[in-house]
Parts: C-alpha cells; structure tokens; sequence
C-alpha cells in the first residue's frame, strides 16, 4: 500500500519574472511525494496557465490521485484519465523515483554529466540590463525573453555587455513573419545561438516559410508538449525545447529526446520556475541534450530542496 501526498509551495522569485504573456513575483508549485513508509518518492507539479493548468484544475486532479491507495491503483487512474501535465510529470515522476532504483539504466540513458546552463534575463529596462548581466557574470550564455520587434534594443544592448553566446526567446510574440524578419535583419551580426519560439504555435505554415530563409537556429517551445508529430514539426524548427512540466516527466522527457534526435533535431531541456527538485530530473537526462536551460531554482529566493549548484557556469547535482 502507499501513500500519496501533495504539498503547495510559494517560490519567491529574485527578480520580477516579465515575459511576453506575463509577469509575477512568485510561483505556487505543488509537491508530490508517494511512499509506502520505507521507500520514498517526489516529484514536482509547476502549473502554467499557457497550457490551461489553473489552481482549481490541478487541486481537483490531486484529489482523484490522492484517493489511489496502491501503485496498480494510480497506474490504472492514469490509464484512463487524462490529467494537467504538470501534475502528471509530479505524479510520475515520484513513482518513478519510489519505484526504480537506477534511473539512467531504466530510462536507457549514459549517466548525467554536469553541463552548461543559460541564465534567463526577464524583460528588463534597457538601463537595467548591464547591472543584471554584472551581477550574474558566472554563466557561459545567457537567455533573453523579448516581447516582439519593439525589444530589439534589450538584444542589441545584452549583446554589448557580454562576449558569450545569446539565446532568445519570445514566447509567441511576433504576430506575423514579416516583423520577425525584421527583427531577425537587425540582429543578423550579434552572437545569437538561437531563437526560440519566436511566433505562436498555431502559425506552423510561417514556420516553415522561416525555416528556408533564416539564419539562425529556430527553436520550437510553446509548439512542442507531450503528443508530439516530429515529421510536421522538424519542417519548421531546427531544435525543440523539451520540458518535464510539459510532456508528464522523466520518462516521456527521455522518449521525447530520443525521437528528436532521429529527426536531426537538436534538444534542449528547458524548465519552469521550479525548485532544485524538478530541476533535478531534468538534469538526470543531460547526457542525451545538447543545450540545457535549467535556471528555474537559481531564480528563487528560496529553494526548499538545495540539490542543485553552479560550478563555474556549469550546473552540478549535489550529493
Ligand atoms: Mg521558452
């Protein structure tokens, strides 16, 4: 018999986080942990609105999964219910670390190896981003969200205060090709390793109109969840940005990664906001990734779990 529990968390966050869609102080993940009173596992929930994950779905699912008494019970519920995939990465994630003993020989995976990050700078004030970039010198590359055409200076201006690579991310904000274009001309001489998401999801046809004239790496994020067509996908992107949160954990993370790369895409591992649990897992799949993007916990002010540290620009496990 186990037992399955949740606990909410309110992650306060160093900076004010502003992306395209939003901005907040904070982030309330949930924690889940299954245990049989010897063995015990966790695993996290990060909901995140852009995939329609609200406070009331997730506390209504973690309802249904803390009824299951037996891991039969809980495999059987997800079987047949479909859940937030936030919480089913938790959920998963927990048994799978209740259950298994050598996660990298389970998931067919070479052990992890530390990696470089980047480290996101938020939508900031132009004046703002030389101090930020000061404050945090320690990275190898950095990550900038931008909204749209109107931003380009935040990218001109972090392309002054830094040598090292820049990756981009706008989060669906341009609307159209034509403005991106633009951007991408007056960008075309920076250090840019890649841009990610730069149009909605829904906008596959611009995609793959912007695959055959650009000239830089076309990451997918917002396009790429849990069902994933590659053969469509790998028309417009060059690269995929996988996170646990979206595609239900470890185990679907290391699929996802391995069905990428058969279609020469390049994959990255990205996060949430989330603690050094979540980020964790992630980092558990770094020896199939060719970029990581793990700052999720290195952003909070209060990380509960402390397993995670930077070792030059590198990310680590603690042990
Ligand atoms: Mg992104």
């Amino acid at each position: 018999l186990i037992n399955i529990t949740f606990k909410k968390y309110q992650l306060d966050l160093k900076v004010n986080w502003k992306i395209s869609r939003n901005e907040s102080l904070f982030k309330e993940n949930y924690i889940c942990e299954i245990t049989d009173g010897a063995r015990v596992g966790l695993g996290e929930c990060a909901p995140n609105v852009r995939y329609g994950e609200s406070t009331e779905l997730i506390e209504s699912q973690i309802e249904l999964i803390q009824k299951c008494s037996s891991v039969v019970e809980l495999k059987n519920l997800f079987g047949t219910y479909s859940f937030a995939h936030s919480l089913e990465c938790a959920t998963r994630d927990a048994l799978l670390n209740f259950e298994v003993d050598d996660l990298y020989s389970y998931l067919k995976i070479s052990p992890y190896q530390s990696m470089s990050t980047s480290f996101s700078i938020p939508i900031l004030k132009k004046e703002e981003i030389a101090d930020y970039v000061k404050r945090n010198h320690e990275y190898d590359v950095y990550k900038i969200k931008i909204t749209n055409l109107k931003d380009v200076d935040l990218v001109k201006e972090l392309s002054l205060q830094t040598n090292k690579p820049i990756r981009i991310d706008a989060n669906e904000g341009f609307l159209s090709l034509k403005e991106y274009l633009e951007f991408e001309n007056e960008i075309k001489d920076l250090n840019i390793e890649l841009i990610e998401q730069p149009m909605p999801s829904s906008m596959l046809d611009e995609y793959i109109e912007l695959k055959k004239e650009t000239r830089f790496n076309i990451m997918a994020d917002e396009s790429i969840e849990k069902d994933v067509d590659f053969k469509e996908l790998v028309l417009g992107f060059h690269s995929v940005n996988i996170k646990l949160q979206k595609c239900g954990g470890m185990e679907n993370a290391a699929e996802l990664a391995k069905e990428a790369k058969k279609h020469n895409l390049k994959v990255m591992f990205g996060c949430m906001i989330e603690t050094s649990l979540g980020i964790s897992h992630a980092l558990n799949l770094s020896s199939i990734a060719d970029y990581l993007d793990l700052d999720g916990s290195l952003l909070l002010k209060n990380d509960p779990f402390n397993l995670i540290s930077l070792d030059g620009g590198k990310i680590k496990l603690n042990n």
